[in-house]
């Protein structure tokens, strides 16, 4: 898939297009004969006047212009980076959060894909119908509800932010390419958010997505959170494989994103008091479980219930299940 975030954009002065497109006469000029010649000696002096007039440093060594690119790219990258902390600052709870509840239900989804084609896999239940997801996407919009982000979430149980009417968190686990391919194009059609969980030990699986994908969801502005390095159920491991796991992942991420990583989903929702401790310790300041519920709590911010969105729900289900308190 055609992915051109993965790619930094070059200036149109860049010298090594230029230096290609100055050699190209060159065979020209050996294997053709010496009207050719003259006519491509014609281009090479052409295209060198011109960029030596754009200010190029079209004239000088090799060695200058890639120094010259160099400069110049570096700050460029900097500067990209620096945008994307300053967007992206870290969520460092208080120490002793005032204890509040606010009613914010976190969807969870799986797989967004035509289950014909997904037989083999082992989540019959987790994969939504592509037409069935916008449609409840649609049908969200309008009873009313927003879509806020993991940021909206943290500000509202810490610091008592307002939060729009009928607040909504989306998120989908195991980061399939389903996330790029069939969930972002409807969120961003309906102006709504998601959070993704991602395996970080699975970019180079087929059937999810890559580095540079999840780059592409981050830059679009979808919330990234880690879901662990390999998906081993966190209960009994040692603390070891814990702490690769955890804090792992979520260094995984930074690294790939340029900004710190706030939330955590549980692989299968399991976990015990040494893997929320390690979340904790790892720096997440939200993490979400699979326990039915849409009440979230500044007193347990890594125990969140979710909704668990299956196959089996219609768009009319998920309203009445949200209206029922989420435990559906
Ligand atoms: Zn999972």
């Amino acid at each position: 898939m055609p992915d051109s975030s993965a790619r930094p954009p070059r200036a149109p002065w860049d010298p090594p297009s230029r230096r290609d497109r100055a050699r190209r006469p060159a065979p020209r000029r050996r294997s053709r004969g010496p009207l050719v010649a003259l006519l491509a000696a014609a281009v090479v002096v052409v295209v060198a006047v011109i960029a030596m007039a754009s200010g190029g440093g079209g004239g000088r060594p090799a060695s200058h212009r890639a120094a010259r690119a160099s400069v110049a790219h570096h700050p460029l990258a900097a500067a990209r980076h620096a945008a994307r902390a300053a967007s992206h600052p870290a969520l460092v709870p208080p120490a002793s959060p005032a204890p509040r509840t606010v009613r914010v239900p976190i969807l969870m989804y799986h797989r967004v894909h035509a289950y014909a084609t997904e037989l083999t896999k082992s989540l019959p239940d987790l994969t939504v119908e592509p037409p069935v997801f916008a449609a409840e996407m649609t049908a969200l919009q309008q009873a009313g509800y927003r879509s806020i982000t993991v940021a909206q979430l943290f500000g509202a149980l810490f610091h008592g932010a307002p939060l729009p009417p009928k607040p909504v968190l989306i998120s989908a686990d195991d980061g399939y390419l389903d996330d790029l391919t069939q969930m972002l194009p409807v969120l961003e059609a309906h102006h709504m958010t998601a959070v993704f969980f991602i395996i970080t030990g699975r970019f180079h699986e087929p059937g999810f997505l890559t580095a540079s994908q999840v780059r592409r969801l981050d830059a679009d502005g979808m919330d990234i959170g880690a879901h662990t390095r390999s998906h081993v159920d966190l209960p009994g491991i040692g603390a070891a494989a814990l702490a690769d796991q955890v804090a792992g992942s979520r260094d995984d991420l930074q690294r790939l994103l340029g900004h710190p990583v706030a939330a955590f989903a549980y692989p299968a929702g399991r976990f015990d008091d040494a893997s929320v401790a390690a979340v904790r310790q790892a720096g997440f300041a939200l993490a979400v479980t699979t326990q039915p519920g849409e009440q979230e709590s500044s007193t347990q911010p890594l125990l969140m219930p979710r909704v668990r969105v299956g196959r089996s729900m219609t768009p009319q289900g998920l309203l009445s299940c949200l209206a029922s308190g989420g435990g559906c």
